[in-house]
């Protein structure tokens, strides 16, 4: 089959093709380039597997190029890089490569195009574009690959089990492609990858987190979570979730599964939300409920303070993952106030509530409704609808007060200083109460947000705690 060169490569292979030529190193395009323009679908990184040195032919290829491009070389890897225009271009000479099994890390050495495509992991990633005059333009497609990609399957081109103990990396792979392609992945493939699970161990926690991440910024990352714990992969790389599946039953009555419920959360919030960080929180919302799940004989099922202990929880799964640091505290904050919305729905409810809720979740509030908007998994339509119109209005609510009180960015006019300032006392346990005191009675509405009034109700505080104004 001859590929359909489009107008915005033409230019760029022909360059290729001919530097290949004058090298005589037979060339091709490959991998995820030659899928994802079969499957239409935006491509960015363009990759050239050479008979010969990737480095060579990057430089050559950047002399033809006007303007000429810059060469960036990886000689460890043996691979060169360019940019041109959008397109992030990686040449690479074809390689063979060997695995031992504690590691994967294969030991490599040069090779012919159908090696190279041997130790790809999926047959539609295996798909290679000839650049060279005499099938210039020519699939070859060793694995059927192009059939696979109408099937919409993942399948390795070897024998699963070789694939994926060689390199586990692309157990986690297979399940995000199925997730992003919306592709099925072949039953043979995948109870290989149940067979195989436990080797996930040998990949690095940075790796797992990037096709995690890749997973979560997916449409629907539901499938890709629920062929996660199907695999009993979950089990190695977020046993907190894991932990989450599952309904136990007493006289007759059922919680609901929080690993389902916690994947439909993640779709609905997909739904609304670009955000990589939200959709984190969303997934580790109710991280908390298996160990706070109780039977009480007149309650059912509770999971009191699973939002406190799942923020208790949020730290150690970052550290774990190498996630960023600084987004910790943003996930953190969402799962430890994720039901608050929802008790500001429920009845009357006064200013002051809003109010607090409005300090706590400061500039976050907006992803605080969303999470919780996104939180609604009822399968009755009306319920849904009555939910997020409590949820509206309470936006509704929000907006107003937050119109009036400023309290998004608010910094109570109290501060730590000023109190050991005023009284000449060194920083101390007395200082936080006098300042929390103030603060509170603000939120409250019991004084306004105003200057004197604080500053008279920070001397009522520290009179009754038997501290008075140092006179200079
Ligand atoms: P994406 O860029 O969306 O992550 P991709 O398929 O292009 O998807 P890359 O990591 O860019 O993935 O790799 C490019 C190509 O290299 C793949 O299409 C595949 O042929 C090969 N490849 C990448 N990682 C592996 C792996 N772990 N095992 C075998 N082949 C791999
Ligand atoms: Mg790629």
């Amino acid at each position: 089959m001859i590929f359909q060169i489009r107008d915005d490569e033409r230019k760029i292979f022909e360059v290729i093709g001919r530097a290949a030529g004058d090298l005589g190193f037979p060339t091709y395009v490959v991998g995820g380039y030659v899928r994802d323009r079969l499957l239409a679908r935006p491509s960015k990184d363009l990759d050239i597997v050479c008979v010969g040195s990737g480095i060579e032919l990057a430089k050559r290829v950047a002399n033809s190029l006007h303007p000429r491009s810059r060469v960036t070389v990886y000689k460890r890897f043996g691979t060169a890089a360019l940019k041109h225009r959008d397109l992030e271009i990686e040449f690479v000479g074809a390689r063979k490569e060997s695995y031992r099994s504690d590691s994967r890390k294969p030991t490599v050495e040069s090779g012919s195009l159908s090696d190279d495509q041997n130790r790809r992991d999926f047959t539609i990633n295996a798909l290679a574009i000839s650049l060279n005059d005499r099938d210039y333009g020519s699939i070859i497609d060793p694995f059927n690959g192009l059939e696979d990609l109408e099937a919409k399957r993942i399948v390795t081109p070897l024998e699963p089990g070789k694939t994926f103990s060689d390199d586990p990396l692309r157990m986690l792979r297979a399940i995000r492609f199925a997730t992003q392609l919306g592709f099925r992945i072949d039953p043979v493939t995948f109870q290989a990858i149940k067979d195989h699970r436990e080797r996930i161990k040998i990949i690095s926690w940075e790796r797992v987190a990037t096709e995690l991440n890749k997973i979560l910024l997916t449409a629907t990352p539901s499938v890709g979570l629920r062929l996660l714990d199907e695999s009993g992969l979950l089990g190695y790389i977020l046993p907190e979730l894991a932990a989450l599946r599952g309904v136990e039953s007493r006289n007759g009555r059922k919680h609901k599964d929080n690993f389902i419920h916690t994947t439909k959360v993640v779709d609905n919030l997909a739904d609304r939300s670009p955000d990589l960080w939200l959709r984190w929180a969303a997934l580790l919302h109710d991280i908390g409920k298996a160990k706070t799940k109780r039977w009480e004989s007149d309650a059912g099922w509770t999971f009191h303070a699973h939002d406190a202990v799942g923020e208790r929880m949020v730290p150690k799964i970052f550290r774990r993952l190498r996630l960023p640091n600084d987004k910790l505290k943003y996930v953190q904050k969402l799962v430890g106030l994720h039901q608050r919305p929802i008790s500001l729905t429920q009845e009357e409810i006064s200013d002051s509530a809003v109010r607090r809720i409005l300090f706590d979740a400061g500039e976050d509030i907006d992803d605080l409704m969303t999470l919780c908007e996104s939180d609604i998994t009822s399968k009755n339509p009306h319920k849904v609808r009555r939910y997020l119109e409590n949820y509206g209005r309470l936006r509704e609510r929000m907006r107003e007060i937050e119109e009036k009180d400023h309290l998004r960015n608010w910094q109570p006019p109290i501060s730590g200083e000023l109190i050991m300032e005023t009284f000449n006392i060194p920083p101390s346990r007395q200082v936080g109460q006098i300042k929390d005191a103030v603060r509170e009675a603000i939120l409250d509405g019991d004084i306004p947000n105003e200057y004197p009034a604080a500053f008279q109700k920070m001397l009522d505080v520290a009179a009754e705690l038997a501290i008075h104004p140092q006179v200079k």
